[in-house]
């Protein structure tokens, strides 16, 4: 179909052998559920002539963009801790690449659209829940500033699909800065070897590290420039009460976005041990394991990329192992970076990490709702402690910590104003809450879109308190028991 997208295809073009050719598959009854006309106009996607039955059948795979051409990628990864060597895209296709008109980069893949030769026993398809939660939960992340892959579309299949029961179908339509995988690594370094490894990591630096291929030894720079953009986005997870739910290798990207929204959610009152993952048993990733995890990681992909690194460097396992031992001082000043603007605070003073450090131990076991305590912080200069130290089960704990806060403020250069506009520009007053999304999922696979509407109008805006979206900054009521998220398989 003439869409007019400008597709420029270079990971087919330049790493024939890392993917399999495959056709998409038609589904029955396509129906547009939603569009991001904003990202789509970012894109550059043109959308000429087309009618909105012509847009539900490209994000069904019904129809081809011209210029697109369908490739399932190759990937292993270590999954909850074992080596699996065989993954890949079961369920997504990429459709190619676009070049935005400020000559950026994106994937854009199908998810959901059929089986490929990296099916294994799965259908290939999707939920549509799932499919409209990653919606959601990509696009708050990009409103909160998280690098992340984004949502264009989802559309209902009109099929069913058998999970524990029968549910509607749906596609999501991703866009990524792209899809290369610490699991991409591994697969290649498993079967293929260093050659194409190299190859892989040349296109990686090409694409998004330019930079590295300046430095005397790409790889090893590579590396360390993955490693600093995955702590810096674990640190964003961190400072928003974010867990990702499944933090295996394959669903970590070298670019540093979030990907793969599957059980993931936001922790309401804050404990380091929050699980909602069904599947994640021994709490792996738990919120306050995904430092941990993420270094975890990186030590797979330094193993994966070592005999490369090594071919230009003798030394190579002594400079990965001392890049690794610096993962925690380097994830530390990104999460405390955050702390400061959560915190209110311009100046770099000694203390601070230690401040934001004691906050958390305060909080925890205190039933202190994550998001809303440091929204209320705000308001404590004009309005008192009681507004936020109201929150803790015991008052006097968070008063405590609240009174050493007051103290460090004064000593930093800005305005009460100042402070205030800057907080409300960090702290979120909306994320999506699990009540929200559940109520939100339940409506929309009946039929009514328009909760999950207004809960997405909520989400992207997420800093700018608005009349009207009360029920959205609120906690769940008591009767929305212990929740739990499940994988979108
Ligand atoms: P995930 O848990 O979504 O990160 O997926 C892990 C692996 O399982 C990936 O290789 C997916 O492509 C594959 N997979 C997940 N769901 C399905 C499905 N319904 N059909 C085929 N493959 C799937
Ligand atoms: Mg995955």
């Amino acid at each position: 179909m003439a869409a007019g997208w400008s597709f420029d295809n270079s990971f087919a073009r330049q790493l024939e052998g890392f993917y399999a050719p495959w056709q998409l598959e038609p589904v029955a009854a396509p129906q547009l559920l939603h569009f991001n006309r904003g990202l789509a106009e970012r894109l550059g996607l043109g959308f000429n002539g087309l009618s909105e039955a012509d847009l539900a059948r490209i994000f069904a795979g019904n129809a081809l963009p011209e210029g697109a051409d369908p490739i399932a990628l190759a990937y292993a990864g270590h999954q909850f801790g074992q080596f699996n060597p065989q993954l890949g895209d079961g369920r997504a296709l990429l459709l190619g690449e676009v070049v935005s008109p400020d000559g950026q980069r994106f994937d854009i893949q199908l998810k959901g659209s059929g089986r490929t030769p990296f099916s294994r026993n799965g259908d290939g398809r999707s939920a549509l829940g799932p499919a409209l939660r990653e919606y959601l939960v990509s696009e708050a992340m990009a409103a909160l500033g998280v690098p992340t892959t984004r949502s264009l579309a989802v559309v209902a299949t009109g099929e069913k699909v058998q999970r524990e029961r029968a549910e509607p179908g749906g596609i999501s339509t991703r866009v990524a800065a792209s899809h290369i995988r610490v699991g991409t690594v591994q697969f290649f370094a498993a079967h293929l070897g260093p050659d194409y490894v190299r190859q892989l990591a040349d296109y990686t630096i090409a694409r998004h590290y330019p930079a590295a291929a300046e430095a005397e030894n790409p790889y090893l720079a590579l590396f360390e420039m993955v490693m600093d953009a995955q702590a810096a986005l674990v640190a964003q997870w961190m400072n928003l009460g974010f867990i990702h739910g499944v933090m295996n290798t394959d669903n970590m990207a070298l670019s540093g976005e979030t990907i793969d929204y599957g059980p993931c959610a936001f922790i309401d009152s804050y404990d380091p041990r929050t699980v909602f993952s069904s599947i994640d048993t021994q709490g792996r990733y738990a919120f306050g394991n995904q430092p941990f995890i993420a270094r975890w990681n990186l030590i797979q992909l330094g193993n994966a990329m070592l005999p490369v690194i090594a071919e230009q460097d003798d030394a190579a396992t002594e400079k990965v192992t001392a890049l690794l031992e610096q993962f925690p001082e380097r994830y530390i000043a990104a999460w405390l970076k955050g702390m400061r603007r959560k915190l209110g605070l311009v100046d770099v003073q000694e203390g601070d990490l230690d401040l934001a450090s004691r906050l958390m131990k305060a909080m925890e076991g205190q039933s202190v709702d994550f998001t809303r305590f440091f929204r209320a912080l705000a308001r404590v200069p004009a309005e008192g402690p009681g507004i936020a130290s109201a929150l803790f089960d015991d008052p006097a704990v968070g008063e405590a910590w609240i009174a050493e806060w007051l103290t460090r403020i004064e000593g930093d250069s800005l305005s009460a104003a100042d402070r205030r506009a800057a907080m409300d520009a960090a702290n979120p007053v909306y994320i999506p809450r699990n009540h929200k999304v559940e109520e939100a999922l339940a409506a929309a696979i009946e039929g009514d879109m328009a909760p999950y509407e207004r809960l997405l109008d909520a989400v992207t805006r997420p800093f700018e308190e608005r009349d009207g979206f009360e029920e959205y900054a609120r906690p769940a009521p008591d009767s929305f028991g212990p929740y739990v998220t499940f994988c979108g398989t």
